[in-house]
């Protein structure tokens, strides 16, 4: 047996994610005909690839600009003119007073959030260590193993508000919230993995009032947000100033291959970004950057974001409730109010089994969703809510998740009639 350090140790032991996901393409490899609501891939638009692929031929027709992206690093705080021009974009459409000094490029916003957790939480040298408090779970999965310290999160159960007979929504229990000098930074995914929240501005001017008064960030994760690729089916106002940090990413818009975050902070924040860059990656990809830049430029990318990606994902959101109600006429269920992303996230209070069983059993009929207690990242308490939902997603062709839909809600009715 190879010996590891504890950091090795802790990264490799399989985590419940981890085995999940190894489980999900194992039943893909295997079978051609498996239905794939399970994952958080993209969906491939072809109005937007397009767009991107024509982006690329100019690259390619440009003389040096191909050659220049791939066979030069970038500087650690990424690609300068990319960076510039988002900045620009972000000035233009919000009014926010940042430069290029305020925004660095990361390996993948998962990339930023290794980063950023590590930095803000972990041990001090001051003595005792710090967490980081996500005011709200359910909460996107990807944090839940980042941690180079044990324990990082802290998590918060929501109040749950019943919108109507079959819907509703989380909101964050600021009662039951505690932001003590033991909280390194706050983080929350707007609009949220898995649940396709969209925390109200109000909640998210409280949290930010939260993070100033303790000095802490307020770590904004934009992955689906404005303005782009602007999925998000509500009006939210998107904020930052100098206590913020808003990550971004160019993987919802279609481009997660090109591994692309963009992180926008305060300029030592970002400077410690950089800095992080240069041990782990020595600068990050600028494939991404290069195919962006002027798409951000032109503002071609708020119009695809506005008038292709949103009304895009909005469609299958509409249909997928619909198609879920209509199938589960009879049960006791209730899905959130899908304000955004591309996942529906499905509660059934009283099923007879766990919703770890019911993965199972949908696994056998050839359909892949995650069970709801992987996104619970840092909530100790035994809360039988964890094992009561799934997520799906939408982001499939229709044929897909009509079929798909239409399985779960048969092996949801068998469960309530033979446990
Ligand atoms: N944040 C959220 C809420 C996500 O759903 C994802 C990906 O699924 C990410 C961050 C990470 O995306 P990427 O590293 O591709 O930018």
């Amino acid at each position: 047996m190879m010996k590891v350090s504890k950091f090795g140790r802790k990264i490799t032991t399989q985590s419940g994610i981890g085995q999940l996901m190894d489980d999900l393409a194992l039943a893909l490899a295997e079978s051609q005909d498996i239905l794939m609501l399970g994952g958080g891939n993209p969906a491939h638009i072809p109005a937007v690839q397009s767009c991107f692929r024509k982006s690329m031929q100019k690259l390619l027709d440009s003389g040096r600009e191909f050659e220049r992206a791939i066979g030069d690093y970038d500087p650690p705080q990424g690609n300068r003119q990319f960076i510039e021009t988002v900045a620009d974009l972000l000035g233009r459409e919000f009014g926010w007073q940042i430069g290029p000094e305020n925004i660095a490029l990361t390996n993948g916003s998962q990339s930023a959030f290794f980063i950023l957790f590590n930095v803000f939480a972990g041990c001090f040298e001051t003595g005792g260590d710090k967490k980081i408090l996500l005011p709200l779970a359910p909460e996107y999965i990807g944090y839940a193993d980042v941690g180079l310290a044990e324990d990082l999160f802290i998590s918060n159960r929501p109040r749950i508000e019943y919108v109507d007979e079959h819907i509703f929504k989380y909101h964050i229990d600021f009662d039951r919230l505690e932001v003590s000098d033991r909280i390194g930074a706050i983080c929350v995914s707007r609009p949220t993995n898995p649940t396709g929240n969209v925390l109200t501005d109000g909640e998210i001017e409280r949290l930010s009032g939260l993070a100033a008064a303790r000095d802490i960030p307020l770590i904004i994760d934009n992955a689906y947000g404005t303005p782009f690729p602007n999925i998000i089916f509500t009006e939210a106002k998107p904020i930052w100033n100098r206590n913020t940090i808003v990550c971004m990413s160019l993987s919802k818009l279609g481009l997660p291959a090109t591994r692309t975050g963009i992180v926008i902070a305060n300029e030592d924040v970002i400077e410690l970004v950089s800095k992080i860059n240069a041990v782990l990656n020595l600068s990050p990809p600028g494939l991404g950057a290069a195919i962006a830049t002027s798409l951000v430029r032109s503002g071609e990318i708020i119009r695809m974001s506005r008038d292709i990606i949103k009304p895009f994902y909005q469609k299958k959101a509409v249909l997928a409730l619909e198609q879920l109600c209509e199938q589960l006429k009879g049960v006791d269920f209730y899905i959130h109010k899908p304000e955004g992303a591309f996942f529906l996230w499905l509660w059934l209070k009283d099923l007879p089994v766990t919703t770890e069983q019911l993965y199972q059993r949908l696994k056998e009929r050839k359909v892949l969703v995650v069970p709801g207690c992987y996104f619970f990242p840092g909530l100790k308490e035994d809360w039988q809510h964890k094992h009561q939902c799934i997520r799906i997603s939408y982001a499939r062709d229709e044929k897909t998740v009509t079929a798909g839909l239409k399985i779960i809600a048969e092996e949801v009715k068998k469960a309530y009639r033979r446990p």
